[in-house]
């Protein structure tokens, strides 16, 4: 029996999950797998692994010997959850530990393991059956990561092996979310041929009023800060939660903050949460890349048109002013997975005397951390994910609204401790026309090529017949293996080689992993990396029509378009046939200059990109020092020479080996190209292409796809189709649908020589 100071007791007996801890030990102790629903903050992480400590899951010569593991999708909450459960187990230091990619606390007699999703996935590798566990509990099932979706989908064959009659070592799984959505997993007879038990654990909460904006500013950064301002200024004590979308908006916004109010002297070590965590620089998860991104114009844009009039006196939620304005100085925290984890863990120490907390977050604060004392909540409605754009096959990092239900749980972080008050930054007309009820499984969001690499370097052969909680369909499964063997990452019988082990150490798109993979040539990596940071990004080059030329009087006009046209071929003196070599000429050009956002406006480039470029240049060179094992070492990114001859071929070689599925053909060379489309043309805009392989996501098949659909045309702003020359063969980024004729275009890269 475990012995718990009276303090601890107390705040254990008070959690709703309390009510249920027989209706959840009877459920686990009869089923193999049970799932476990309950608002946030109702105790499902803290406490369930202690009802599985007492119910003897950990003992070693118990029923059911093995440690008890828990995953969390993000690395501080592995942390912060274990070390809030060694403090109120009481137990030996050693018996509560965390493993985080580089960084572990553990011992030979751990009982309770908590780990990012991404450990066990990698543990799993090595030893499939868990045979050290007896429960595996996945926790924040909810968010619905590639991650915990893959550990799902194993965990159900596992579980097949270690539950056999015969099987001397059984093993439980409990699966925990704080949403009631969870069909996927419960109803899916794939996954569980028998329905395993929901029990449900209810929610403690006080009510939160929720207040929306009468319209919706698009730059919610602006908002966001001085709701804070207002907050702070005139109502009653409690801290702030703030969610944004990512790093750079939220260390703009702490940086006000802290300038607009006195900060009160930072926390102290003593003051943060008893747990040794390293804050080495390479302590990195493979989902705590933050690719900037572009926004999308509907999360962006002030999406409803009401009268602008009513928006100064935009009070609701102000009542409870206070006399005077508040001079308390405010406590303000960052929080993103980025940060070092002991960063991170500031939140949790009680702010200094006499101030008020405000912690400016990313959704990491929507469910896995409570973070103590919050009565306000902040909310932008934005989120930052990845996107796949399945006509162009391009993957983009971009800022979309987020779902009703993560409106909910993020309005829900005001009630933990009193009624709360929630400040939405979006009227209630955006929130029902533009947020969907929930968010769309991860897995369907992503090119599939990068679950399918990470899944074959975990030797599961058969994706295909894979039991994904949500299975994304058959073809797309089939086009990703086809794409990994153009890019050397499967053999012919479709196993990793050893270019594919490579490839998935990198937690980039393939077609980039593919391109480090040989970019230590000639010190080409810092320029690879330049050339991989672009293409994540986007379009750096403003076009033609948004240089403004068009709108300007013709004498104006006319200054523009030369110095439109000076600029992109100064920028082209690399190479005047290759866009990629263009692009990495402004990147790397913009390293030099002191005042930046002069050089963008003058040079014609968008400057948030190009901030963008300059902060993921150096994650990726991170990134790669730290996942390959010491094969690469990379030691800075910014102000490279100008590359050499040698160089400059390599780096066209590089280009082409990370695309060598997108490679068109000038149509004259194709065979049965129908009449129209094989002819020589006089100029490179109208000279049709074939791509070697079908454009169209959906038609992988070259059976059954007619030749029509590979027709292309070359982008008339690409650098290329200044030339002259009409090349053989172009490798190509992306296709675009042009708008008015319909016609396909291709924006080159490099044309292979
Ligand atoms: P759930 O997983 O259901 O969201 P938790 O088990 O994380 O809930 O939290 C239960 C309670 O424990 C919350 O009320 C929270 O305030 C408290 N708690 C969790 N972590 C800490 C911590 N590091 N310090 C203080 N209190 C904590
Ligand atoms: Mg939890």
């Amino acid at each position: 029996l475990i012995e718990r100071p009276d303090e601890i007791q107390e705040q254990r007996v008070a959690l709703p999950i309390h009510a249920e801890e027989h209706r959840i030990m009877e459920a686990v102790l009869h089923h193999s797998v049970v799932i476990i629903c309950g608002d946030t903050g109702s105790g499902k992480t803290t406490q369930v692994p202690q009802f599985l400590v007492e119910y003897g899951f950990s003992d070693h010569d118990g029923p059911c010997p093995g440690m008890i593991g828990v995953t969390q999708p993000r690395r501080v909450a592995a942390v912060s959850m274990a070390a809030r459960v060694k403090k109120e187990l009481g137990l030996s230091d050693k018996l509560v530990g965390y493993q985080i990619r580089f960084d572990s606390e553990l011992d030979s007699n751990t009982a309770v393991k908590f780990m990012t999703d991404g450990v066990l996935l990698r543990e799993m590798a090595k030893d499939l059956t868990l045979s050290k566990y007896s429960v595996i509990v996945i926790d924040e099932a909810h968010e619905r990561n590639v991650n915990t979706d893959i550990l799902i989908g194993m965990l159900s064959r596992v579980l097949k092996l270690r539950n056999a009659p015969e099987s001397k070592h059984k093993l439980r799984l409990i699966i925990m979310s704080a949403t009631l959505r969870v069909q996927d997993f419960a109803e899916n007879k794939r996954l569980f041929i028998k329905a395993p038990p929901v029990i449900k654990v209810d929610g403690r909460q006080f009510p939160v009023s929720v207040h929306f904006n009468k319209r919706t500013p698009g730059d919610y950064i602006e908002e966001a800060y001085s709701k804070v301002c207002k907050i702070h200024k005139r109502l009653p004590p409690g801290g702030i939660l703030v969610f944004l979308t990512g790093q750079q908006e939220i260390n703009q916004v702490v940086r006000r903050l802290r300038a607009t109010f006195k900060s009160p002297k930072t926390a102290t070590e003593a003051n943060i949460a008893p747990v040794s965590v390293s804050a080495k620089d390479t302590d990195m998860e493979i989902d705590d890349i933050d690719l900037g991104g572009s926004y999308n114009s509907d999360a962006l844009a002030d999406a409803d048109d009401n009268d602008r009039d009513d928006y100064e006196s935009d009070d609701e939620g102000f009542e409870e002013t206070l006399p005077e304005t508040n001079e308390a100085p405010l406590h303000v925290l960052p929080l993103y997975s980025l940060l070092p984890t002991s960063e991170q863990m500031r939140i949790f120490a009680e702010p200094p005397e006499g101030s008020r907390l405000c912690i400016v977050a990313t959704n990491v604060a929507e469910t896995s951390l409570t973070i103590p004392g919050i009565r306000y909540v902040v909310d932008a409605g934005r989120v930052k994910e990845v996107c796949y754009d399945k006509e162009t096959r391009v993957q983009s990092y971009r800022i979309n609204w987020i779902s009703k239900a993560s409106a909910d749980q993020r309005a829900g972080r005001a009630g933990r401790v009193g009624p709360g008050h929630c400040y939405r930054l979006y009227s209630s007309a955006v929130y029902e026309n533009y947020f969907d009820k929930f968010a769309e499984p991860e897995i369907l969001r992503l090119p599939i090529e990068g679950v399918v690499l990470q899944m074959k370097s975990m030797n599961i052969d058969q994706v295909v017949n894979f039991p994904f909680p949500t299975p994304p369909d058959h073809e797309s499964i089939k086009h990703a293996e086809k794409t990994l063997s153009y890019l050397s990452a499967l053999d012919k019988k479709g196993s990793l080689t050893e270019i594919g082990r490579v490839m998935s150490l990198f937690p980039l798109s393939p077609r980039f992993s593919r391109m480090i993979t040989v970019g230590n040539q000639h010190d080409c990596l810092p320029y690879v990396i330049a050339l991989v940071a672009a293409f994540s990004v986007g379009e750096i080059f403003l076009s033609e029509q948004e240089s403004g030329a068009d709108l300007a009087q013709i004498e104006a006009k006319k200054a523009l378009l030369s110095s439109y046209n000076k600029s992109r071929s100064a920028f082209a003196a690399l190479d005047p046939k290759c866009d990629a070599l263009m692009t990495l000429s402004a990147v790397c050009a913009y390293d030099y200059e002191t005042s930046k956002e002069e050089f963008c406006k003058a040079r014609f480039l968008r400057a948030r990109e190009m901030k963008e470029i300059e902060s993921l240049r150096s994650q990726i060179a991170r990134i790669i020092n730290v996942n390959s094992g010491g094969r690469y070492t990379i030691a800075d990114t910014a102000k490279l020479p100008p590359p050499s001859a040698v160089q400059l071929r390599a780096l066209k070689q590089i280009i082409t080996i990370g695309f060598i599925d997108q490679i068109a053909a000038r149509s004259d060379l194709v065979l049965d190209v129908p009449e129209e489309f094989a002819y020589k043309a006089k100029t490179l805009r109208s000279q049709p292409y074939v791509t070697l392989l079908p454009t169209k996501s959906l038609a992988y098949e070259v059976d059954g796809v007619s030749v029509q659909d590979q027709v292309v045309f070359v982008h008339p702003e690409a650098i290329l189709a200044f030339q002259s020359s009409i090349p053989e063969f172009i490798c190509y980024r992306l296709v675009k649908k042009s708008a008015g004729s319909g016609k396909l275009r291709i924006v080159p890269m490099t044309v292979p020589s």
